[in-house]
């Protein structure tokens, strides 16, 4: 029941894992990371706390890279396991989706979908969505973003992560919480403050609706029409 994301200098495993376990209290089931290690997407995940994924990621060591996105799972639709544990990739394995909150259309998307030849992996309503940007991906994430946001009915906080586009991070919310990072070493995404205060204390909380693209140096906000969206941080005082 957390997201984390981070794109920057430094690794990624080791910063998710560390956001994630600020996120801890929200509680959840089972966990998982997807990093981009200069070729592919790749991904970790497994039921159980959070100390397996760190057991199995040897502290996050053994997924390289500077740009990944993580999640806490708490199970609304298929049980807690490994396969059900997010992230979850489109069939390619070019797009990769954490997400909070429940797609309350998510059987009427997946028979769409599998009348159009995807195939599922998962009984989550969350593997919807990355069939769902591998369904209307031309290029453009952005596009496709949008596209997803007028079908989709319900909660989500996502994390996004293309392969075509590997320098950059997106996120986007609505009814689940989600807040951006920005610091000089990397930017952050994050369902709470607390998985980010280590490294920031500039943050921008995210509107239902926006869009949010990272770079390690840049965030941009963008709202549903695709236009700009100007946002300013706000300095986090308090401590954890
Ligand atoms: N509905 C999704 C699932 O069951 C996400 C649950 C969550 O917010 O952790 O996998």
């Amino acid at each position: 029941c957390g997201i984390v994301g981070y794109i920057g200098e430094q690794q990624a495993a080791p910063i998710l894992l560390d956001g994630l376990s600020k996120l801890e209290y929200r509680g959840y089931d089972s966990a998982g990371i997807a990093v981009y290690n200069g070729t592919d997407i790749e991904m970790v995940k497994s039921m159980g706390r959070l100390k397996v994924l760190d057991e199995l990621t040897h502290g996050g060591s053994t997924l390289p890279g500077t740009a990944g996105i993580g999640h806490t799972r708490w199970a609304t639709h298929g049980s807690p396991s490994d396969i059900n544990a997010h992230p979850h990739f489109n069939r390619d394995g070019s797009i990769v989706v954490v997400h909070n909150g429940i797609i309350e259309n998510y059987l009427k998307l997946r028979k769409k979908l599998e009348n159009k030849g995807y195939e599922f992996v998962s009984e989550t309503d969350t593997e919807v969505i990355a069939h769902l940007l591998d369904y209307y991906y031309k290029g453009d994430p952005l596009e496709a973003i949008v596209k997803i946001m007028h079908r989709m009915e319900g909660s989500y906080a996502l994390g996004i992560m293309f392969q075509e586009h590997p320098k950059q991070v997106y996120a986007v919310r609505k009814d689940s919480p989600l807040i951006v990072g920005k610091s000089q070493v990397g930017n952050f995404i994050a369902s709470d403050v607390p998985a980010v205060l280590k490294y920031t204390r500039s943050v921008y909380f995210i509107e239902n609706e926006e869009i949010v693209r990272m770079t390690n140096d840049s965030v941009e906000f963008f709202n549903v029409d695709e236009e700009v969206l100007e946002k300013t941080p706000t300095t986090i005082e308090w401590d954890i």
